[in-house]
């Protein structure tokens, strides 16, 4: 693989608390999906990446530039998009106003140029006909997607993205499914999700992320492979199963040892995630 991003060493710590311990990892072009749990550090390191936070120690390199030179910072901004996970967008500036301050932040100065770029970046997020609405006057839902549209100001050549598809509906998350997997195709794409089902259907490349730790690294269907022999469909309520959950045909569904009437079923990425968290919680406990 090509990395265009190479993490070496990489520690973050907020006061005496260490989030990000000695992290190494190298991403190259395509989708790569960010799995952990609330608190594992993925916002973290997203911030690191993205510049917004500085790391205690270690290097970071993207795209060849070192962002901790601040004349390499300030030429790396503007190959980086940044959906950060509560976007500071504006509540008097329109949908338009608002990606059209940050493609000036961006340096794209030709007002004609910039002005075809606003334009087509609502359009990718179907908020081309909500250009003149005020951001207050948004749904949750259109916001997120103004989030995405100021993300891809500039065309990145790193595009990062914190839980994406937070507050997207299920029409709306398959367009974005569909616009990420082709920018995926020439791009370093990078996102957090707490959707395995967005990690299945649209990720190369899943990282599982827990402690400031690196869990597991490879692909959705390596991390659903994990869980093989170990997912069981059973009619009735399992007594002693690590994970079970009741599914829609009132079936329970099992990831862990076979309960007495359990049938074997193919592992899902989402019961490759939980066998994997709950394999370490019985690990560490
Ligand atoms: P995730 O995105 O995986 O939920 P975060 O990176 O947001 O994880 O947080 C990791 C840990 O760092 C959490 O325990 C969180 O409380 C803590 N943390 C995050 N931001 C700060 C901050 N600015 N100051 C102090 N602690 C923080």
């Amino acid at each position: 693989m090509e990395a265009t991003v190479a993490v070496r060493e990489l520690s973050k710590r907020y006061g005496a608390k260490e989030v990000i311990g000695k992290l190494d990892l190298e991403l190259g072009p395509g989708v790569t999906g960010l799995l952990g749990p609330n608190g594992a550090g993925k916002t973290t390191l997203l911030r690191c990446l993205a510049t917004a936070l500085t790391p205690n120690s270690g290097r970071i390199d993207i795209l060849g530039l070192d962002p901790a030179d601040s004349s390499q910072r300030t030429k790396l901004r503007r190959l980086i998009g940044y959906l950060p996970q509560n976007p500071g967008l504006y509540p008097h500036f329109t949908a338009a106003s608002m990606v059209d301050y940050i493609a000036i932040l961006k340096e794209i100065t030709d007002r004609r140029a910039r002005r075809s770029e606003v334009r087509r970046v609502l359009a990718e997020v179907d908020l081309a006909d909500s250009a003149r609405i005020k951001v207050r006057k948004l749904s949750g839902g259109m916001r997120q997607r103004l989030g995405i549209a100021q993300a891809l100001i500039g065309d990145p050549d790193f595009l990062i993205m914190d839980e994406p598809t937070v507050g997207l509906d299920p029409e709306q998350r398959m367009r974005f499914r569909t616009l990420t997997s082709r920018l995926g195709e020439n791009r370093t794409v990078l996102l957090s999700t707490h959707q395995t089902e967005d990690i299945a259907a649209l990720c190369d490349r899943v990282i599982v992320f827990s402690g400031g730790t690196t869990m597991f690294d490879g692909t959705p269907r390596e991390l659903a492979d994990g869980a093989k022999g170990r997912v069981w469909s059973s009619d009735s309520r399992p007594a002693e199963a690590q994970i079970f959950w009741r599914t829609a045909d009132g079936s329970y569904r099992v990831v862990g040892e076979r309960p007495s009437d359990g049938t074997a079923v193919a592992p899902t990425v989402e019961d490759g995630y939980l066998q994997l968290l709950g394999a370490g919680a019985r690990a560490g406990s």
